[in-house]
């Protein structure tokens, strides 16, 4: 690095307007993503050097406003106060050139050296929208530079310019900003004079700005500049209360309304100037499909099919994969049983290791199709009418249709979808959707069904998950109404679903979508599960010296010895018979052999511990040490089941089906152990991204004692209403 100091460039913009791909484009693969301290907004950072700079590039989250309404407008707006970065981009849509200049306009009023980036210039032109970047230059002071992000058009210029603008002096004229009208530019005058006055050194920023912001009743603001101010803060508060009032009676409209609309009055003038569109060569594309997709009649029956389409296509396409990994799987656990010594290293790598993340790896093919498919719902732009048609529905819970969007991914896995969530402006609705949607049944927990239903009702296993299914998606509606009823108590945040343009997605920037998400959930999954599966492992491996009832190999000599004397004595073909005999006879003592020893393993003490809170839902201390292992993974309730039966070959769906036959479960307490898994916590990737997203542990300690309490009661009611039923 040279000796120069850094010159930080902030990319701000709209959702959507290319942020991202221009971040990308600029900073290649030399990035670092992280969070913003204290928030769970993603932050992307890259440090490079161009023309003989140093420059760090960050991705600001996208914002309409820097009103702060939702974390992300906050998060972008601190940044630009605090970090002041040397200059903030300000990507906008060409295609949409008013809704982006709102935030554009906000970004003058603070003060930061803005440059603007006309990107989306190619649909700006396809529709026949043409933008005089010269006059917009010169209307609001701004440098102004054309782009197309995922061309890569116009970068390097964009960059040059923002190299200029930050070894510029700062300009001391006065700016072209948004002029308000004329009684509340007197009272911001009266109120920059009277900070100035007041608290003009415990105010770092602008005076204006804060007086704006200040009259438009920002708490943020309020909070953090008048209150460190102390009494001279109070003083202006009542001053700021007096003036509101006024103002009020003046206009009969909050403050912030009459400012709103200015803006978009100065907005509106500045397009007039600046933007011709020739009506006839507007052809939009967009609002013909949309007349279809979101017709009210068809839009429904046809997003139900795409939404089909996806379930079919990321489990009949992804069987094939996944049929070649298992064999993979399969292979290297043979081979390397067949080539190592019979050692505890042995036991653990191929019985711990090799099973336990093996189960999960092979779901790696559906994860990615299934992610695939959702990164080209958003790309195209289908997610947000998706979103739209979902309204309706998701009121019954008191949320919107955004919220509808994790809640379909957790059918696939609820480590992305609870990160979806971000995407809710309101901290209500945000955690709400992450409460409620993992009771949206999880692929992992396909394998359990499969095979409870499959041992315990046969032909009738698919009806029987079916209503499981539905049994979580109801649980899901009543427990939102409830919270919205009683914790999160409110209207949800009012809302225009943005319908942003159909675009043709770049595959690129889809591989891209459906790796960062398929990453994450590998690499959580990969380490948690690896670690749960050598504990799963050692609990059920140890203590190694087990002192049995009875001496089951003298036992076992003995029958041996009986059958060879009858072998012996008996002709050619009752010979045949008698050995299967044997082996049969055998069999059957060291199963009980076996499940003595797994009786007495750690892991069968556990399950003897805690089985008496299991009891009453009809589930026996083995589904009970299957149930606790399940925390890790859903999945590993399976293979625990198949350790536990002590089933020589857990994959083998027949012994274990035989076993769990004999075991003295009934069809009853099967079903309500497969209640539990639906409903009960989450698993540990999912607990952390709850964590992670809601930042708070309360709300993750909820969250988890919630469900289970949810499941127990489910279950409870399930095994005791059937029983009383006479089931
Ligand atoms: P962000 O939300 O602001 O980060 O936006 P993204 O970078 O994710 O871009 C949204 C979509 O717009 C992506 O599908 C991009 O490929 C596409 N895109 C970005 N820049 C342009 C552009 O200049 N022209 C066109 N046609 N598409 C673009
Ligand atoms: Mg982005």
């Amino acid at each position: 690095m040279s000796g120069k100091k850094i010159i930080t460039i902030a990319l701000a913009g709209n959702p959507n307007s290319g942020k991202t791909t221009i971040f990308n484009n600029i900073t290649g693969t030399r990035q670092k993503v992280g969070n913003w301290p204290g928030v769970t907004v993603e932050k992307k950072e890259g440090l490079i050097q161009k023309f003989g700079y140093d420059l760090k590039i960050v991705d600001l989250p996208g914002t309409y406003s820097l009103t702060p309404f939702s974390i992300e407008e906050i998060v972008a707006r601190d940044f630009v106060l605090e970090e002041s970065p040397d200059v903030v981009i300000d990507i906008i849509d060409s295609s949409n050139l008013e809704r982006s200049l709102y935030l554009a306009t906000q970004f003058r009023e603070i003060d930061s050296k803005v440059l603007f980036a006309l990107n989306m210039a190619d649909v700006a032109r396809s529709h026949g929208t043409k933008i005089d970047a010269e006059k917009l230059s010169t209307l609001l002071d701004v440098p102004v530079v054309f782009t197309v992000g995922n061309k890569n058009e116009g970068i390097d210029n964009l960059l040059q310019e923002a190299i200029k603008l930050a070894e510029s002096a700062p300009d001391e004229k006065e700016k072209r900003n948004v002029k308000y009208s004329r009684e509340i530019e007197k009272a911001i005058l009266t109120l920059q004079e009277l900070i100035e006055e007041k608290a003009g050194n415990t105010i770092h920023y602008n005076s204006r700005w804060t007086a704006i912001k200040i009259l438009e009743n920002d708490k943020i603001v309020k909070e953090r500049f008048i209150g460190k101010a102390g009494k001279a803060g109070e003083e202006i508060l009542d001053e700021v209360q007096a003036l509101r009032k006024n103002l009020l009676m003046h206009y009969d409209e909050d403050p912030e309304i009459v400012m709103t609309d200015d803006r978009y009055g100065f907005i509106a003038g500045i397009i007039k100037e600046v933007q011709t569109t020739s009506a006839k060569e507007r052809i939009d594309i967009s609002r013909n499909i949309d007349l279809v997709l979101t017709n009210r009649f068809i839009g429904f029956p046809i997003f139900i099919f795409f939404i089909w389409a996806m379930f079919q296509l990321t489990f009949s396409l992804g069987a094939y994969p996944t049929e070649w990994i298992e064999g993979g799987v399969a292979h290297l656990s043979s081979v390397l049983s067949g080539s190592l010594n019979e050692t505890l290293f042995k036991d653990l790598l191929v019985n711990g290791i090799i099973a336990g993340v093996g189960s999960v790896i092979v779901f790696l093919p559906n994860i990615l199709i299934l992610f695939f498919c959702i990164a080209l719902f958003e790309d195209t732009g289908y997610m947000a009418r998706a979103a739209f048609l979902m309204d309706k529905i998701m009121h019954l819970i008191g949320l919107h249709g955004k919220s509808f969007i994790p809640m379909l991914m957790g059918f696939g896995c609820n480590v992305p979808a609870i990160m979806a969530a971000r995407t809710l402006e309101s901290e209500k609705d945000r955690i709400l959707t992450i409460l409620i949607t993992p009771f949206m049944s999880c692929s992992a927990k396909i394998p359990v069904y499969i095979v409870l239903a499959g041992t315990f009702f046969a032909a009738k296993a698919g009806n029987v998950i079916f209503a499981v299914y539905l049994a979580g998606i109801i649980l899901s509606i009543l427990s939102g109404r409830l919270f919205r009823l009683t914790l999160l108590k409110g209207v949800d945040a009012p809302f225009v679903m943005e319908l942003p343009p159909y675009r043709v997605p770049m595959i690129k920037s889809l591989l891209i979508h459906m790796w960062d998400r398929s990453k994450m959930f590998l690499k959580k999954m990969g380490g948690i599960i690896l670690i749960g599966s050598v504990i799963v492992w050692t609990l059920s491996a140890f203590p190694r010296n087990i002192e049995y009832s009875a001496d089951y190999s003298a036992r076992m000599d003995r029958i041996n010895e009986s059958f060879n004397i009858k072998i012996a004595a008996a002709g050619e073909e009752a010979k045949e018979i008698l050995r299967k005999e044997r082996i049969a006879a055998i069999g059957i003592i060291q199963n009980e052999m076996n499940s003595e020893r797994s009786e007495k393993t750690y892991m069968g003490r556990i399950g003897k511990f805690i089985s008496p809170f299991f009891e009453p839902l009809g589930i026996d201390w083995r589904g009970s040490v299957a149930l606790l292992t399940g925390f890790f993974a859903k999945e590993i309730v399976v293979s625990t089941l198949g350790v536990l039966y002590s089933v020589e070959e857990p994959d083998d769906g027949e012994a274990l089906k035989k076993a769990l036959l004999s075991s003295g479960m009934t069809p009853l307490s099967a079903l309500s152990m497969m209640v539990f898994v639906l409903l009960y916590l989450p698993c540990l990737a999912t607990i952390a991204v709850i964590r992670k997203e809601t930042g708070s542990f309360k709300w993750t300690a909820f969250s988890i004692i919630y469900s289970t309490s949810v499941a127990w009661i489910a279950a409870f009611c399930v095994f005791q209403g059937g029983k009383l039923l006479g089931y």
